[in-house]
């Protein structure tokens, strides 16, 4: 059971031959199994999980509608809000925070009918690209757990890689979606910036964070958007649908794109490890086969995006932690001497060292005297790679690049050097900046036998296109099939 899709198990409990109780059992069976390995759970919920199956299992037996995804056990990335469970950003300052209110994107699932096992781990709120930046835990790669999973949803994407839930949410600030998703060998989808409600999840960086599915499947993938994807009211930044109307990702897509152009940057991706390139290229000859044309397009400010990121991202983190003062949430520390021991030695006494980092780096960043020399000209610089990929995708469908210049690396291997850390970003982060798009799909192993990831962009709410493109791709190769060997198993 536990190899079936997210999809496939959905229609089995829809149709009453699969019980969802079973299903949720097998996953816990599994989770006590191989969590203490693989560690991609910060909580879980099994008691609700159990009850919410079997309730789903009953309304089906006696005749009644349930939503879309009834009865499939997901994991949600534990810096979206739940009210059950803690709801912790993998940091020490919200360790025993609980939510008062489930995140949008949370409520969605529930309306669905999914069953939520727990809430996953990742880089102290979602800062990183290893999840070695929790403060709580250490995820493992299933594929090989001397390596990190990717980040920051290395949780959620190492928790699906495992068979330890069906599929899960995970957020993309700059890439955390798509590169755990390369790493540990599934899909992940970063949806357009707006698609998807950011309500409930807890603020990086606001103007690029976006939350979406990691799952074994594209079709997953497709099914895990039409729940979460479409406008809500509690979130001024997401698109109505009178702009931008929220399709059934399923319903077309096994309707390949016919005749399609795929744009790449050669001179950009030449910097990725010699075998991502070849999987890179013998994904183009499926795609060519399938009857794309490859044409080169030029992106001149491509080189620029890391610096423009590091630059807007942690000015708006800076901005974002200050609310994580010791008086309104979380940690707040033990006999302060005034007011102001309670604000710095709480924030100094739990928030991680990546994160200090990074709010002092912002901080600098918007400071009197350099936020037109650094902030001003990074949201220019911004501008500009917006204007390369509204130019690029003139000539084009869609943009195909590596997810991640290397497979997954060794655990403590770039922890001592956060700027090799920010370069593992360097072909995700432009998505972000511009707000389009964009999947990571398995498309090959190295000789370590890793997952290597191919990332597909489109223009802006064109996930439609984005999914089905993906899905041509899936249907040619047996790459998604492919699983980590598990100790034990
Ligand atoms: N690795 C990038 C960072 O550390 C992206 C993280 C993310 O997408 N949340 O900022």
């Amino acid at each position: 059971m536990e190899q079936l899709s997210a999809k496939e198990l959905r229609d089995g409990i829809a149709a009453g031959r699969i019980s969802s109780l079973e299903a949720t059992r097998a996953v816990f069976e599994r989770i006590r199994r191989f969590e203490p390995t693989i560690g991609a759970y910060l909580s879980t919920c099994q008691d609700m999980a159990l009850e919410r199956a079997a309730d789903v299992d009953g309304r089906i037996a006696s005749g009644k509608t349930v939503g879309p995804l009834a009865g499939v056990p997901v994991a949600v990335k534990d810096n979206m809000c739940t009210t059950f469970g803690a709801t912790t950003c993998a940091s020490k300052i919200l360790a025993n925070f609980h939510a008062p209110y489930n995140a949008t994107a949370v409520e969605r699932l529930l309306a669905a009918d999914a069953v939520i096992v727990g809430k996953a781990n990742m880089d102290e709120f979602a800062m990183g690209s290893s999840t070695e930046n929790s403060g709580l835990k250490q995820t493992v790669n299933p594929w090989d757990t001397t390596r990190v999973p990717g980040g920051s949803s290395g949780g959620s994407a190492a928790a699906v890689a495992a068979r330890l839930c069906f599929a899960a949410l995970g957020s993309d600030t700059g890439g955390s979606i798509r590169q755990p998703a390369s790493f540990c060998g599934v899909v992940g989808l970063k949806p357009t910036y707006g698609r998807v409600s950011r309500y409930g999840l807890v603020a990086y960086g606001s103007s690029l964070d976006q939350i979406g599915p990691l799952a074994r499947t594209v079709e997953d993938a497709a099914l895990m958007m039409n729940i979460i994807a479409g406008h809500d009211p509690a979130d001024s930044t997401s698109v109505d649908e009178a702009t931008a109307p929220v399709c059934d990702y399923l319903q077309k897509l096994d309707e390949p794109i016919k005749p399609f152009r795929i744009g790449v940057v050669p001179q950009f991706a030449a910097g990725a490890d010699e075998q991502v390139q070849k999987a890179l290229s013998e994904a183009m000859e499926i795609y060519k086969k399938l009857g794309a044309e490859i044409t080169e397009v030029e992106m001149r400010h491509l080189d620029y995006a890391i610096a423009a990121y590091y630059v807007i991202a942690t000015a708006e983190a800076s901005s974002n932690l200050a609310r994580y003062d010791g008086v309104h949430y979380g940690h707040r520390t033990a006999n302060p001497n005034d007011y102001v021991e309670v604000y710095s030695k709480s924030r100094a006494e739990a928030f991680g060292q990546e994160v200090k980092r990074r709010i002092m780096l912002g901080t600098y960043a918007l400071s009197s005297g350099y936020y037109d020399a650094y902030y001003l000209k990074a949201l220019k610089v911004r501008n500009l790679i917006r204007s390369d990929f509204s130019a690029a995708f003139e000539k084009c469908d869609c943009i195909m690049m590596p997810v991640a210049p290397t497979t997954a690396f060794k655990i403590g291997e770039k922890v001592n050097d956060p700027l090799q850390m920010y370069l593992s970003d360097i072909y995700t982060i432009a998505a972000n900046l511009a707000g389009v798009p964009g999947i990571s799909i398995p498309c090959g192993s190295d000789d370590r036998d890793l997952p290597i990831g191919l990332q597909i962009m489109t223009p802006t709410f064109a996930e439609d296109k984005l999914l089905r493109i993906a899905r041509m791709y899936e249907k040619e190769t047996d790459w998604h099939k492919k699983e980590p060997r598990l100790a034990n198993d």
